[in-house]
């Protein structure tokens, strides 16, 4: 169970989740990643290894993005590679979700929405995770019901964080025995695994 990040509001928000993820690197992990909306599009950039390699990917986004995620893994299901790190789309990559914890019925799961032709990029539990908020979320409902109804669906232990391309001004968050923090800000949200993110930005927190 590693780190987990999320910036909405005026700064450049993958720069803030990347900082934030650097203060939860005293925590341990072998890969990390970030998700960012942009137009039409969710992108994401993740690698295996320590955030200098991600790092090197962070230089070229652009500075005008207000909302990213941001996820540090501890590998659980599937080895520490870049298919394996967070964000993960679902099948239509609507959504990308990054997650902590471990998810107990993803083979029962991962073998119904293969048995619907879904087809899977990674051995995470994570993925499997998104494909089912993804189902939801093609039902058209806004992300924060397909998340709840997704979740109905999911077993075990998580902090769970949901973009969608469709929904650019949102990030919703779910989770179930894994910590999440939310932190209030002016005119700024942001939520994270570890107060210890949190700090440099807002004194205002709420544990989940
Ligand atoms: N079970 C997930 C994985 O292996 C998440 C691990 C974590 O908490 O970092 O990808």
């Amino acid at each position: 169970m590693c780190g987990i990040a999320g910036y909405l509001g005026p700064r450049s928000a993958v720069n803030v989740v990347f900082d934030q993820l650097k203060r939860l690197e005293y925590r341990g992990y072998d890969s990390a990643g970030i998700a960012y909306v942009q137009g039409d599009d969710i992108k994401i950039l993740k690698r295996a290894g320590k955030l200098t390699e991600l790092g090197k990917l962070v230089g070229d986004h652009p500075e005008d993005v207000r909302m990213a995620i941001a996820h540090s893994r501890w590998a659980t299901h599937g080895g520490p590679t870049d298919e394996n790190a967070h964000p993960h789309f679902d099948r239509y990559e609507q959504i990308s979700i990054i997650h902590n914890g471990i998810i107990e019925n993803y083979i029962e799961l991962r073998e119904e929405l293969m048995d619907k032709g879904h087809e899977f990029r990674s051995q995470t539990d994570t993925e499997v995770a998104a494909h089912v908020l993804g189902e939801e979320y093609g039902k058209g409902v806004p992300l924060e019901e397909a998340v709840r109804q997704g979740v109905k669906r999911l077993r075990g232990a998580y902090a769970l964080v949901v973009v969608s391309k469709r929904e650019p001004g949102k990030i919703v968050a779910a989770r179930n025995a894994s910590p999440l923090v939310v932190g209030l800000g002016e005119g700024e949200n942001m939520l994270a695994s570890d107060i210890t993110a949190l700090l440099p930005y807002t004194r205002e927190v709420v544990i989940i």
